[in-house]
């Protein structure tokens, strides 16, 4: 088997999460490609796990079931050995779905009749212990996640929560067994299959947890789960003789060309990182959903004008991030979809205009600015390389056009903008 063939085929129901998968994965040791949507073309990269990024998490339930399964269609094309099915570490979703219909549908088109669930991301402070999902030291919804908007989680209890969604019997595999090891853990699923469960929600505390659950899917055809569960599968592949992981999994193809930063979040981090970049002295320019309501081509062209003057000689910064009172103020003068289309798409056509100008490096401070930045230069696919702070790798586009690096909006350290762009000098280095 070459070391090319693509082993692991997953689907992300977001954007953002896609790109934490990914990067667990190649932590792992697996050369990984996130592509954007269903490609339409084969893959053209050689990669050992491939992750479709879908925005199926909150969509209608029908769209997301065809999503789903166009996005399973196309990885079997590939030859994928086995599928993952990935959410949120907070289970997001409604007694609707999309999690128990998505992995019904999986299911059935793969004519599988047991799959473990698991959103368990300690790493991040998400544990799941006796089918409660914990964050810190709350339950689910104690978490404020009982209150967000779309998907509402009033339900720390996994398996009522699943049942909810699924008329396919939910199970739990209890710590217990997690504890004992993997023999233990497949008799209580044999137990649980016997039973008449097709879903089992899985306890997990730890990684060496969620690394034991992983080594007992091996077999699974369909494992589902956050992002944490997959830690525990590029080892599976490894032991069995598939997966070769002292390969250079994060080596990426170099890109050169001029750096900018494009920040459209106005989560806490970024906020820190905004200021600190501004502090430090370097270029920066802020753009107002105010101005872009008057006159949204002159704001933009503002803009470039200021990075044209710049940008050969340093990285410059283009950002929208406010705070909250601002942010409120734009709202409540221009609507919150409208304020928020607005600068996404003023940053979208910044960055086109960057590229036009010789910028080829990214790094973008948003998970929506981000899906509307990839959008805009027309990207299909990433590579995914090293890691610069937990969950946000570098990547590079289809055919080695940009690197970019995508950050949901309050991850990252304070100097996150500066040790990125470090970094990419580092990686991108041409060989001696
Ligand atoms: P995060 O990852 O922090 O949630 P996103 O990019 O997903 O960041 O979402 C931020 C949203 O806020 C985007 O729709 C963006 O266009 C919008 N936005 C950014 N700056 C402002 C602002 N000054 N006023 C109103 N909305 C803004």
């Amino acid at each position: 088997m070459s070391s090319s063939s693509v082993l692991l085929g997953c689907i992300a129901d977001d954007f953002t999460g896609a790109t934490d998968l990914a990067n667990m994965l190649v932590r792992g040791g697996m050369r990984t490609v996130q592509t954007i949507g269903v490609p339409a073309e084969p893959l053209d990269t050689p990669a050992q796990a491939v992750v479709v990024a879908l925005k199926s998490r909150t969509a209608p339930r029908d769209e997301a079931l065809a999503e789903s399964l166009a996005a399973l269609e196309w990885l079997r094309s590939l030859g994928c050995r086995q599928f993952y099915f990935k959410y949120c570490s907070t289970f997001d979703s409604t007694d609707e779905g999309n999690i128990g219909p998505v992995a019904d549908a999986l299911m059935q088109a793969l004519g599988t009749s047991f799959a473990v669930a698991c959103p368990a991301f300690p790493e991040s402070g998400r544990t799941v212990y006796r089918g409660h999902l914990f964050v810190g030291d709350v339950p689910l919804n104690e978490s404020g996640m009982q209150n967000h908007p779309l998907t509402p989680m009033t339900d720390a209890n996994l398996v009522r929560t699943l049942q909810r969604q699924t008329p396919s019997k939910v199970g739990l595999l209890r710590y217990d067994a997690i504890q004992r090891g993997v023999p233990a853990l497949a008799e209580a699923r044999a137990q649980l299959a016997a039973q008449g469960v097709r879903v089992a929600i899985a306890d997990a505390i730890s990684d060496a947890d969620l690394h034991t659950l992983g080594e007992s899917c091996a077999d699974d055809l369909l494992v589902t789960g956050g992002s944490g569960l997959a830690q525990g599968l590029p080892a599976n592949f490894a032991r069995a003789g598939l997966l070769d992981t002292t390969g250079a999994a994060q080596q990426l193809p170099a890109v050169q060309g001029l750096a900018a930063v494009l920040a459209g979040s106005c989560s806490r981090a970024t906020q820190g990182q905004v200021a600190h970049w501004r502090e430090h002295g370097r270029p920066a320019f802020r753009i107002e959903p105010l101005a872009l309501a008057a006159n949204a081509q002159a704001v933009v062209d503002a803009a470039l004008a200021f990075a044209r003057e710049r940008v050969a000689r340093e990285p410059v910064l283009i950002y929208a991030t406010s705070a909250p009172d601002e942010v409120a103020q734009a709202q409540q003068t221009l609507g919150t979809a409208a304020s928020g289309a607005l600068v996404e798409e003023a940053l979208a056509n910044v960055a086109r205009g960057l590229e036009h100008m010789g910028v080829r490096r990214f790094v973008v401070a948003g998970g929506e600015t981000s899906g509307s930045v990839v959008n805009a230069l027309g990207v299909s696919s990433l590579a995914i390389g090293p890691q610069i702070d937990p969950g946000v790798p570098w990547t590079v586009s289809d055919g080695a056009r940009h690197a970019l690096a995508l950050k949901s909006g309050n991850f990252g350290s304070v100097d996150f903008f500066e040790k990125a762009l470090a970094q990419c000098e580092r990686i991108m280095e041409p060989a001696p």
